[in-house]
């Protein structure tokens, strides 16, 4: 127990041990104040892309702040945001065509759900049911937890918490059930919105469903006039193989969550895109179909700048190289651990790969998970298993040797807390 005042996130201060303190951050690296580095296997909660303080994107950082702090968003625009919009546009596929800026993956899901709800409210057909996949997590905030898994992150909340129609993960073999149920949920002309991780389900425990059933999923949607909102805050820039995730099912969503990777992981920002139907239904000479929904900090300029020079790395430097080269040397290290019964399952979407190990406890409250972390920790690797599912999600700079090191020490951990010992 240590007496600093600070209260963490997800943090049991009565078990945890002391904070280690961070000093710097380098590349694929954290540096703790005793000098050791730190491998940040999953990109500190899933932030940092191209690696930390990239120095595009941290020259940008420093240039913005020469010339602007925070900015009010409605009435006055500049330029950083101005910029920004156009080139999201521009690299996410699809009739998305407009912006509207907050500041973390949470309230990017909440402005979805409330555009979701505004266009039909706006447009004289009110539904205002939202459909959403088993096991999804969208974020903290009382209405992405709503649309998220019920369970132990909730149950002290469940009295505030919304109800929404949850479909059956579209796990191997069972993609037909869940699409099925969707089209008959849909059927009674009230899903407003189909909310759904693309490709990768990451807090619910990094499960994969394939792009196929994705673009199915929106075929449905469109027959039934329903919104497909696409959470891509944690799948966005990159990590599934591809800029989007959805990208890989060969449709486009009505509305684009993204955050965390925006900037390159280096300040919060988040942007919600949405189609123009969605926009112009809240275009109106009537002010109460204006969309009601701001926070402090929406397009911070000097967020923006840091998103503008993650744009331009992805134009200017090869990071489809670096994810590939990323993907297939985690492809290779998986390859180790086929038909090893000491885990369950091992999966890999892009620059992302999970590892179940094979133990007789599971779920996120079993010990399991905090015994794992610390295995890491002394190893000086920062890995963060989401109970007993093990998983890489490393900044594309990450080098081979450091990579290998790390499923070297997932082996290690295998054979002290695994059943099935091959
Ligand atoms: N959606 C998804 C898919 C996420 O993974 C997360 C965060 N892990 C969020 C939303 C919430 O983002 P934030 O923590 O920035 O509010």
């Amino acid at each position: 127990m240590s007496n600093s005042p600070v209260w963490h996130p997800f943090t049991q201060h009565a078990l945890e041990p002391a904070m280690k303190r961070i000093v710097r951050t380098e590349g694929a690296c954290l540096v703790d104040e005793d000098g050791a580095r730190i491998l940040d296997a999953i990109s500190s909660w899933w932030v940092i892309t191209h690696g930390h303080r990239h120095p595009a994107i941290m020259e940008a950082i420093r240039r913005a702040s020469e010339t602007y702090d925070q900015i009010i968003f409605a009435e006055y625009t500049h330029e950083p945001a101005e910029e920004l919009a156009k080139g999201l546009i521009e690299v996410a596929p699809g009739g998305l065509e407009h912006v509207f800026y907050s500041d973390s993956g949470s309230t990017a899901v909440e402005v979805a759900l409330k555009m979701a709800l505004g266009y039909f409210h706006n447009t004289g057909r009110p539904r205002s049911r939202i459909c959403v996949l088993e096991h999804g997590y969208h974020g903290d905030t009382i209405g992405t937890m709503s649309a998220g898994e019920r369970g132990v992150f909730n149950t002290a909340y469940e009295p505030l918490l919304f109800a929404v129609d949850r479909l059956p993960f579209p796990g191997p073999g069972r993609e037909q059930h869940t699409l099925d149920a969707f089209d008959s949920l849909c059927a009674s002309g009230e899903v407003a919105a189909l909310l759904v991780e693309a490709l990768v389900l990451g807090a619910g425990g990094m499960k994969v469903y394939p792009a196929a059933t994705l673009a199915e999923l929106k075929r449905i949607a469109e027959r039934h006039g329903t919104l497909l909102i696409a959470d891509e805050v944690m799948t966005g820039w990159g990590r599934t193989g591809t800029r989007f995730a959805y990208e890989q099912a060969g449709i486009a969503p009505d509305i684009l969550c993204t955050s965390k990777g925006l900037t390159g992981g280096a300040l919060p920002l988040a942007a919600t895109l949405s189609t123009a139907p969605i926009f112009d239904a809240h275009l109106s000479r009537d002010r109460r179909r204006t969309f009601f929904h701001s926070s402090s900090y929406t397009a911070n300029p000097i967020a923006c700048a840091a998103a503008l020079a993650n744009l331009d790395i992805w134009k200017t430097e090869p990071v489809a190289d670096r994810i590939a080269a990323l993907a297939s040397r985690q492809r290779q290290n998986l390859k180790r651990f086929e038909a090893d019964p000491r885990f369950r399952d091992i999966r890999q979407s892009g620059t992302i790969a999970a590892l179940d190990l094979n133990v007789p406890t599971q779920g996120y409250l079993s010990d399991i998970g905090p015994r794992l972390r610390a295995f890491f920790r002394n190893r000086k690797l920062l890995i963060r298993p989401l109970g007993n599912v093990i998983y890489l999600m490393p900044p594309y700079c990450v080098t081979e040797a450091d990579l290998d090191r790390a499923y070297d020490a997932i082996d290690e951990a295998a054979s002290a807390f695994a059943m099935g010992q091959p």
